[in-house]
């Protein structure tokens, strides 16, 4: 009797999680459950509670700019762009996924931070801006396609130097000199420290460091993103190589 009833009691156990975790899913992969709207803009779906904010037509176009160069940018690719304005969504996205400034899993890329102005939002205490940090979240979005569930992070396990750095030398990293990298990395700052780039961009130094290392390995020796990604050399040494020769 004891036995048939704990069966029953796991039985129903089971199919309460299996349901829940059902539910999760089905609401993290459409979005359109908890938006009111949703707006297409070229190959982006914005998903919108508010009124779209005047200048996001630039803003979009100014981040696909940032990508467009990529060898693992995908002209056809459709992605999601989850606003935080009024939805549920972001929160329900921030309790799964953790905070940050934007999330970004499989095509989708959901903001986290406040809209504050043109441009700009705000997380963590610091004003940022929207283009390149949707242009991150669409790069991430590119990794994904180019491997797959199971090839992407996290479940591909590549280390962050890569996976990060290279995502910011698209974003950030093309734009600047290897001086103007060399002399931010000189701060003072700590790792977990924001540096400010003078056209607007911002990441903490452990990523200016990252995107520095993937600028080196791709302009200097040559890499391709393959080459990136299949290389076993590890940060410590590629940093050793690129001091000794920038020097
Ligand atoms: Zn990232």
């Amino acid at each position: 009797m004891m036995i048939r009833r704990l069966k029953k009691f796991l039985l129903w156990g089971m199919l309460t999680l299996g349901t829940g975790l059902t539910v999760l899913i089905i609401l993290l992969t459409t979005p359109s459950i908890l938006y009111a709207n949703h707006t297409a803009i070229g190959n982006i779906e914005v998903y919108h509670s508010q009124p779209l904010p005047a200048e996001l037509r630039t803003t979009i176009e100014s981040a696909l700019e940032r990508v467009s160069s990529s060898e693992i940018y995908d002209a056809n690719m459709k992605h999601d762009l989850c606003l935080n304005d009024g939805s549920k969504y972001p929160a329900l996205v921030e309790s799964v996924l953790g905070s940050d400034v934007f999330a970004a899993f499989a095509n989708k890329v959901v903001v986290l931070g406040k809209y504050e102005e043109a441009g700009k939002f705000r997380q963590w205490g610091q004003t940022l801006s929207f283009d390149q940090f949707l242009a991150h979240g669409l790069m991430h979005n590119y990794q994904y396609r180019y491997h797959g569930f199971f090839g992407a992070n996290p479940l591909g396990n590549h280390v962050q130097w890569k996976w990060e750095g290279y995502v910011d030398y698209q974003v950030i990293g093309k734009h600047y000199d290897m001086d103007d990298l060399m002399t931010a990395l000189e701060s003072p700052k700590g790792n977990f420290d924001w540096l400010n780039f003078k056209n607007g961009e911002s990441t903490i130094k452990m990523h200016v460091k990252y995107l520095t290392l993937v600028k080196y390995a791709l302009e200097s020796k040559g890499w391709s993103y393959q080459d990136l990604i299949a290389s076993k050399v590890s940060m410590e040494d590629l940093e050793l190589e690129m001091n000794q020769g920038l020097r």
